[in-house]
């Protein structure tokens, strides 16, 4: 089995986005009410209140608050399923010794999509794959809602198992949860193997040599970007112009957000189409966007104990600790998306009978690929050169050849297991045991 997402636009009357912004607020009451109750039964008795005892109050709630009947009870059911899963992966890593911030109250920015997980909804005259359109619109029947016109741009290949109306700034889309049965592993049309490399000066280096170039999608928009928010920090709070400039900053990120989705796409299938084995690093991103820590300036320690003086000397000057090249840099990464990448490849090569590995990302920059000797340059250095072997060879290249030897020789890291079991990616039987690192 296997679980994918359609997304389709829904185009809602005004009539309908109004019964569908009311739904959301509703759950977003439920959704603080009931974290407000489990809070206070914890801090006050004690009481570890479940997802149980609280979806057994919801026909209480009905009976008191009228409105509840106006949205499907399993609607509600899957609001307190949200909160009990936010709950469950507090305590997990409480338990596991992080310090993760408690559930948060929602906001009506931050409450944004509600679920029928089983039924209640239903879609009239879905695109089939023997329409030979490339494009229909349709209905999707929603329950305590109406009939909101859909267009499908692609058949829903599998058997719907959930369906999540999304709100995202002044557009709807309807999110699909589908199971697919899988038949048979297709075998993959090409046997070759290739190691990859990413970076910021290029999206990716492949280590035939070929490169992939870094769209910096975020970086080209970003002076609309900073424009639009300066334009609504002008704004008068609650006017509507400040809406309206609200509506355009959401839009622009949005398309920054869905231009990246499509690069990545399109990138990642046009390597699971050439490639059998993609071979990456194992990628350490949440320390790579860490910020640096603030760097003090130390005070020598006056003898005279005189009052006056000492009170601007005594404030610690904070020295340069490279935060803006940091934080620079930081953007190209949160721009570049690599955890997503690797991932996608991963879910394409699943399907395609091809699968994507990891190796130890230990020094492949600074190792020659020609003879293996360790030649230590900083990440300025875009060239690698080798007085050992004469290797000469772009830096990123080099790193790719490496990853693809280290692959060869020594095999896959051993896919790490964290809190929930990580999905397993590719076909077992060709996976080289792990031995030690390099
Ligand atoms: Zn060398």
């Amino acid at each position: 089995m296997r679980v994918k997402a359609y997304v389709y636009r829904l185009y809602p009357t005004r009539k309908q986005e109004s019964t569908l912004l009311w739904t959301l607020r509703r759950c977003k009451e439920l959704y603080n009410a009931s974290l407000e109750e489990r809070t206070a039964a914890y801090k006050m008795a004690d009481v570890s209140v479940s997802y149980g005892m609280q979806a057994d109050q919801l026909p209480q709630v009905k009976q008191e608050r009228l409105e509840y009947q106006e949205i499907h009870s399993q609607v509600q059911q899957d609001v307190l399923r949200r909160l009990d899963k936010a709950m469950r992966a507090f305590f997990r890593r409480v338990a596991e010794g992080q310090t993760p911030g408690y559930p948060r109250y929602k906001s009506n920015t931050r409450y944004r999509s509600f679920t029928y997980p089983q039924s209640g909804y239903t879609i009239i005259g879905a695109l089939t794959p023997h329409d030979n359109k490339g494009k229909k619109t349709c209905r999707l029947k929603l329950s305590k809602i109406g009939h909101l016109k859909m267009v499908m741009h692609r058949p829903i290949k599998g058997s719907i198992k959930a369906c999540t109306i999304k709100h995202d700034g002044d557009q709807w889309y309807a999110v699909f949860s589908v199971e697919q049965a899988i038949h048979s592993t297709p075998v993959h049309p090409s046997s070759k193997t290739v190691g990859v490399d990413v970076g910021i000066t290029s999206y990716a280096t492949l280590s035939t040599g070929e490169q992939i170039a870094n769209p910096r999608i975020y970086r080209s928009t970003e002076q609309q970007i900073k424009e639009a928010h300066r334009k609504l920090s002008r704004r008068k709070r609650g006017s509507h112009r400040r809406n309206r400039a609200k509506r355009a900053l959401t839009r622009l990120y949005r398309k920054v957000r869905h231009r990246r989705q499509d690069f990545l796409h399109q990138t990642s299938r046009r390597l699971v189409n050439q490639y059998e084995t993609l071979v990456f690093e194992a990628l350490q991103i949440p320390n790579m966007t860490a910020r640096p820590k603030p760097k003090k300036e130390e005070i020598p320690i006056t003898t005279e104990g005189s009052e006056g003086s000492t009170t601007a000397a005594a404030v610690p000057h904070y020295l340069p600790n490279g935060a803006a090249a940091k934080s620079g840099l930081n953007k190209s990464i949160m721009d570049a998306a690599w955890g997503r990448f690797i991932t996608l490849c991963a879910c394409k090569a699943e399907e395609a009978g091809g699968m994507v590995m990891k190796v130890a990302p230990q020094q492949t920059s600074q190792v020659c690929s020609g003879c293996g000797v360790l030649v230590p340059k900083d990440l300025s250095v875009r060239w690698h050169s080798c007085s050992t072997c004469g290797a000469e060879l772009d830096r990123d290249e080099n790193a790719a050849l490496n990853v693809l030897r280290r692959y060869e020789l020594q095999g896959a890291l051993p896919v790490r297991k964290k809190g929930k079991p990580t999905r397993k990616v590719g076909r077992g039987g060709k996976r080289p045991t792990a031995t030690g690192a390099l």
